[in-house]
């Protein structure tokens, strides 16, 4: 066939099918020309899952009646005016190719009055055809109405979803540009009926609830950080509310949804090993930087974008949200924990407090400096009067120490409780430990320190067959290789039969049926781990079935040798899974228990 030039119609349709994928992108390309025109109030009325109609309207500042008919042009935008504002962008839209598209493949009305035309105006698209402009009395601000969506491209109509689907989809969209703009009052109504509405008082956490229910907005943590002239602001889950996917990871540059692979992995990364493996964090993180350190122009939909300094980025964004996943765990009990370091000579002041929140090796940390209470520095020499005698003072923020690892055992054993608890004594009071959580936490940071080394096989004497369940089965058939890694001989038998030559060793006491099932043991169907995470999840389970369990007892050298292992590790206060592995009761709060405090 001939070379030749498409038809306008056709390259149209073309172009307008980067942009315009599904209902959803109709929204999102209105929704955005709103909040570029600086509306207080948009409100969205969705017929027939958005293919029958979608109506946008906005109290924005309008388009003049003269410019009216350009908007609906091809690369016809107010946003930019030269190439070189394409490194800096500071509005949602800038490609002129929104309207335009939309209107190439839908009939389309758009009805709009600037602030200072006596008059509105009116004109219609229809299949990309543009009528007159024409004249009516409206007040400021635009309406956009789409209507018979693909009506004009049948084949786009068939790859879209089930109603549910693309209602769904809308509801999201909505309700995450909601958050994004809390300053906004939005109303979404889907079918008639209402789906969304915001007060637009400027209130994110208000927002949330509206998009994860009052019982989580009300858990979840508040992120605000700044650094490099990099802020990081929004909302995560804490170590306790997990999903078993990544689909609740939201995040906005400049007030832009995007996908990006790197903000995700900088968030979980900042969660590493204080979630069960598999499991995921809720995130809504909202990124501002300046707009020439980052390329919004990659990507039609403008769903992805370029950082010049990526790494920058990575390191704000996980140093922030692990900030405040550790300010907002604290050892249950007490709101602040310190390290005590007598052996400390290599900071810069002489303070014994070690207070570093960036190393990952250190086991105490102190994110909120505002009402830090010492039991007592005198230029890092503890003494007695000083411990007698709580000074109340924060710690310069330079005051940092860098402890040699584990040259000083900082907790003192005192005995076992209940056959399931440590109690132990510390720079500040008093450390109740759970056995079984501690050493859960203990033998997993030890298989992960030596590379995957740490878990010898231990024949059986006897190979055993086990019988599992056939979800279980295929999953441990796809594992196989990695299980002879973790320690394990297994032989696919039969069916959902497996044959079990050798375990890991510190499993060895176990039934060997116990030993297999304990790596399928509260698997999700709708999981799907990457490689590495299998592998963490897999070693986290049985660590777990390998810990001390509570109510047995341990002799003094194992409670010490406990101790000594919780110690070493970097994230000492919670197990792999998430919980707690110890309390705190403070000096502090025993001389408040007991009245000595305030007393005098
Ligand atoms: P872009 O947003 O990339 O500029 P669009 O095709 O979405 O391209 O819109 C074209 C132009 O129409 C915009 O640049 C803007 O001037 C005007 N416009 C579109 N929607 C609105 C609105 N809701 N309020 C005011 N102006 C609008
Ligand atoms: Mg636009």
């Amino acid at each position: 066939m001939a070379i030749r030039i498409l038809p306008p119609e056709i390259a149209s349709q073309i172009a307008a099918g980067e942009v315009v994928e599904r209902p959803a992108s109709v929204v999102k390309e209105l929704l955005e020309n709103s909040l570029d025109a600086q509306a207080s109030e948009i409100k969205i009325e969705i017929l027939e899952a958005g293919r029958r109609r979608i109506e946008i309207a906005d109290n924005g500042n309008g388009i003049p009646f003269k410019e009216l008919h350009l908007a609906v042009e091809r690369h016809a935008t107010s946003k930019l005016t030269q190439a070189a504002d394409l490194f800096q962008i500071s509005t949602l839209g800038f490609r002129g190719e929104a309207l335009a598209s939309i209107g190439s493949v839908s009939r389309m009305t758009l009805i709009s009055r600037h602030a200072s035309d006596p008059v509105g105006a009116r004109l219609e698209v229809e299949g990309g055809r543009i009528s007159e402009v024409t004249a009516v009395g409206v007040p400021t601000g635009t309406v956009v109405q789409v209507q018979d969506l693909f009506y004009n491209v049948p084949a786009r109509l068939k790859f879209l979803k089930h109603d549910t689907t693309e209602r769904h989809q809308i509801d999201q969209l909505v309700t995450r540009y909601a958050l994004a703009y809390p300053q906004v009052r939005f109303n979404l109504q889907q079918e008639g009926k209402p789906a969304l509405r915001t007060s637009g008082n400027g209130d994110r956490r208000e927002v949330l609830a509206t998009l994860y229910g009052a019982e989580v907005a009300r858990q979840m943590l508040q992120v605000i950080s700044e650094e490099e002239q990099i802020q990081v602001a929004g909302f995560i889950s804490p170590t306790s509310l997990t999903r078993s996917n990544r689909r609740e990871i939201h995040f906005f540059v400049n007030g832009r949804p995007v996908q990006d692979a790197t903000l995700v992995a900088a968030l979980l990364k900042a969660y590493h090993t204080l979630l069960m493996v598999g499991r995921y964090p809720q995130a809504i993180l909202f990124l501002e930087i300046d707009p020439e350190r980052v390329d919004v122009n990659v990507h039609p939909a403008k769903a992805e974008v370029r950082f010049r300094e990526p790494e920058r980025i990575f390191s704000a964004v996980q140093r922030a949200v692990r900030r405040a996943l550790l300010a907002h765990t604290p050892v249950p009990g007490v709101g602040e924990q310190l390290r005590w370091s007598p052996a400390a000579t290599d900071g810069p002041v002489g303070v014994g407090w070690q207070t570093s929140l960036e190393r990952t090796s250190n086991r105490w940390q102190t994110p909120d400096w505002s009402n830090l209470t010492p039991p007592g520095v005198d230029a890092g020499i503890p003494n007695s009067e000083s411990l007698d005698a709580p000074i109340k003072q924060p710690i310069p923020q330079g005051g940092q120490i860098r402890l040699e690892n584990g040259s000083t055992p900082i907790l003192r054993l005192i005995g076992q409780v209940a056959n399931t608890y440590l109690v132990a004594e510390g720079p500040d009071g008093i450390y109740l430990i759970d056995q079984h959580a501690a050493h859960e936490r203990v033998l997993f940071e030890r298989f992960q320190s030596s590379a995957g080394q740490a878990f010898p096989a231990q024949s059986l004497l006897q190979p055993a067959l086990v019988e599992i369940s056939p979800a279980s089965a295929r999953l441990i058939q796809t594992e196989l290789p990695l299980l002879e890694h973790l320690g394990y001989q297994v032989e696919h038998f039969g069916l959902n039969t497996f044959l079990v030559r050798a375990v890991p060793s510190i499993l060895s006491g176990s039934d060997p049926a116990i030993a297999l099932r304990v790596l399928v043991e509260d698997f999700e169907e709708d999981e799907t781990p990457l490689q590495a995470e299998a592998e963490a999840r897999l070693v986290a389970r049985i660590c777990k079935r390998a810990a001390v369990k509570a109510g047995q007892t341990l002799t003094p050298d194992e409670q010490r040798s406990l101790l000594d292992g919780l110690e070493a590790c970097s994230s000492p206060r919670t197990c792999p899974h998430g919980r707690p592995t110890m309390i705190h009761l403070s000096v502090d709060l025993l001389e408040r228990q007991f009245g000595r405090r305030g007393a005098r």
